[in-house]
């Protein structure tokens, strides 16, 4: 059994820190400023002009497939370089990348939608998310109803990420009530902004924020369908795969780097005359924080691997996104206590992560979702105990 990465794997992984490092992680304490006076940390231009900044450095498309100009790179490659970019708090991303399901789209629509959101062009937003249906996503009742060569589309979807800087969505909607959306019965639409639906932004504890996206009689040409008729929910559950693994990877950098800070202030900050890591109090919850952190480590590393391996990664991912959503609510908690008052303050980005990390036991499958399919496979019979090794 080995445990080591490759040589391209590290030097991989280590070119994208010193990026981070070097590029990125100078630009902190500017974000806590912007976002302290209610300000977005970071402009789109500012965005675009790190990412093509990283882009010089050969880092554009992460998940992209060649053709397209990415990079198209394993998914333990993936997950090693969102644990690098969790290790910074400036909400920066690579540039280059699409939703998934946009792969799917024909070729006028991969010039109209996906070739601009790879150029950072355009914006997108994916949005399946109601007021009645999250958890249950099944049960989304934004209807779809055709007329000529147009479908005409009511209702309402919330929590949309990016849903008010987005140009355009892609709207699982209803086409079909009699099948249910599992069924066949819903189907994914494209649909600009300049259609007619608007935005609501939502205010949440974190930086930021989704939007509700309100759709009154918004007519969208037949032409507009991504992948076919009837497929909408299969590609929801498509696009919601993806980020099982990306979100914990991400959240083992930010614990990594709230731990060392951690590490640091204990062994500096001093009370009755002592260093408070010299205390068994914190030494248990730097010690408890680094077995979660590695055990999240492994999971998250093996979810991506059964990617790469061709095998289906639902029950690997689900198991990785529970453990690795929780680990890193855990420890940023224990980090924030190590710093007494300075945790608490926004002097410091620790309560920022806590106001951040909680939405990672939320968002893409809550942890009961994520639990419910660990172990339906389980009583199903569908997956071992002890999975590939079984
Ligand atoms: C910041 C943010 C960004 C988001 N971005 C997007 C996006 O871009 N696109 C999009 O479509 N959606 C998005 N979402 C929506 C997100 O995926 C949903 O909020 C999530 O799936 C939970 O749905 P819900 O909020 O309706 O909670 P509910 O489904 O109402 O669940 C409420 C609680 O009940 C629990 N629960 C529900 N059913 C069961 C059950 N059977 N057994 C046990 N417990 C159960 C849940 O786990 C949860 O704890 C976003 C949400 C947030 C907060």
């Amino acid at each position: 059994m080995d445990f080591s990465l490759s040589d391209e794997e590290r030097a991989v992984r280590d070119t994208v820190r010193s990026f981070i490092t070097r590029e990125v992680m100078p630009l902190e304490q500017e974000v806590l400023r912007r976002e302290r006076a209610h300000q977005p940390g970071v402009t789109r231009d500012e965005l675009r002009e790190l990412q093509q900044k990283a882009k010089k450095f050969g880092f554009w498309g992460l998940a992209t497939p060649e053709e397209y100009g990415g990079m198209d790179l394993p998914a333990v490659m993936q997950s090693l370089i969102w644990t690098e970019l969790g290790r910074t708090f400036v909400p920066f991303r690579f540039g280059g990348e699409a939703d998934n399901i946009l792969f799917h789209a024909t070729e006028e629509q991969k010039r109209e939608f996906l070739l601009p959101t790879i150029e950072g062009e355009r914006i997108s937003c994916f949005a399946i998310t109601e007021p009645g249906a999250g958890s249950d996503a099944a049960n989304i009742r934004l209807a779809a109803r055709r007329d000529g060569d147009d479908w005409i589309l009511d209702g309402e979807k919330t929590f949309i990420t990016n849903g008010n800087d987005a140009d355009f969505a892609i709207v699982v909607a209803v086409t079909d009530r009699e099948k249910g959306a599992r069924n066949g019965g819903a189907t994914a639409f494209l649909v600009d902004r300049a259609m007619g639906w608007r935005s609501e932004f939502i205010q949440t504890m974190g930086e930021g924020g989704p939007a509700s996206l309100i759709f009154d009689g918004v007519r969208v040409p037949h032409r507009n369908i991504l992948g076919e008729i009837g497929q909408g929910f299969t590609l929801g559950m498509e696009w919601i795969g993806k980020g099982r693994y990306t979100i914990p990877s991400h959240a083992i950098g930010i614990a990594e780097r709230a731990l060392q800070m951690a590490i640091d202030y204990a062994n500096t900050r001093e009370t009755f005359g002592a260093k408070i890591g010299t205390n068994q109090a914190i030494q248990w919850m730097i010690a408890d924080s680094e077995t979660e952190l590695e055990a999240a480590r492994w999971l998250v590393l093996r979810s991506a691997w059964t990617v790469d391996q061709g095998m289906d990664p639902r029950h690997a991912s689900s198991m990785g996104k529970l453990y690795g959503a929780g680990m890193v609510n855990r420890v940023v908690d224990r980090v924030l206590q190590i710093h007494g008052g300075m945790g608490y303050t926004r002097e410091l980005p620790v309560e920022r992560w806590y106001r951040q990390v909680r939405l990672y036991r939320i968002f893409e499958g809550t942890d009961e979702m994520q639990r419910l399919i660990i172990s339906r496979d389980l009583l199903r019979g569908y997956t071992k105990i002890g999975g590939h090794l079984a």
